[in-house]
């Protein structure tokens, strides 16, 4: 579903990712870590070609990004985003904010896109809180509405990046628990989290990069029981 060959992304003379070859399945649930800095983040928004590369290819469901605007536009269309910052419009509410994208970018009619908002917002157990503005909402609940307009756009897989990092303790498990619900219902999931206990439950690979390479790319069980490079054994030396 999607694919990067040998990509290659610099910021300035800054390489910041070297030779990147990543296939991810349908259904799949990967989840990728490493150090700060190790271009976690880049990875996940060349994906949405949030970011330009310099050479390689991704490709996402069948379409190769270039660096047209049709196939831009296909990518932030299909595959949904959530970031550390909820970055949700604080002058709507809660339903404005999921019905949005579907409109605009859909076309979908105003019934339908509200009937497919409430649904999601159902879907991550804050139906309740529709007429809300986000600034009236926990930390917990804002992300989930960030989950749920993502949704709304009924992509074909998700990208997270540290989407519970921004949260307060208490708030992080309402967000994971809704992030393993998608898991179990086969959403196709790149998660950048340090969440290692999300990671056992419903990865199907676990990926380490560090400075701009992958260089480690297990099964959860053996990533944290035995992994094989140094650097991802530094690594969880210092995070569990
Ligand atoms: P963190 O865990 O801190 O979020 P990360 O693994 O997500 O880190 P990236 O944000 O992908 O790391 O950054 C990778 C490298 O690229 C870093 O050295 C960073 O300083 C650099 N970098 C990121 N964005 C830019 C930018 N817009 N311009 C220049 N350098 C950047
Ligand atoms: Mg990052």
């Amino acid at each position: 579903l999607i694919r990067m060959d040998n990509v290659e992304k610099y910021y300035g003379s800054f390489h910041a990712l070297k030779n990147v070859n990543l296939t991810v399945q349908r259904g799949e649930k990967i989840v990728l870590c490493g150090p700060s800095g190790s271009g976690k983040s880049t990875l996940i928004r060349c994906i949405n070609h949030l970011e330009p590369i310099k050479s390689g290819r991704i490709v996402v469901d069948g379409t190769e990004l270039s660096d047209g605007q049709k196939s831009i536009d296909i990518v932030r269309r299909e595959v949904g985003m959530v970031f550390q910052q909820f970055n949700l419009f604080p002058h709507m509410t809660v339903l404005e904010n999921c019905m949005l994208a579907p409109m605009r970018v859909r076309g979908v009619k105003r019934e339908e896109a509200e009937a497919t908002a409430r649904r999601f917002l159902e879907r991550v157990r804050i139906g309740n809180q529709a007429d809300k503005y986000p600034a009236q909402l926990s930390g917990g609940q804002q992300q989930r509405v960030a989950i749920a307009r993502a949704l709304c756009m009924e992509p074909i897989a998700m990208l997270f990046d540290e989407p519970t990092s921004a949260l307060d303790p208490e708030m992080v498990k309402e967000v994971l628990d809704t992030m393993v619900g998608l898991a179990r219902d086969g959403m196709t999931m790149i998660c950048v989290t340090h969440e290692m206990g999300f990671a056992r439950q419903v990865a199907d690979r676990v990926i380490f990069m560090a400075d701009g390479e992958i260089i480690e790319e297990n099964t959860p069980e053996a990533f944290f029981q035995a992994p094989r490079h140094e650097r991802a054994r530094a690594f969880l030396g210092e995070i569990l």
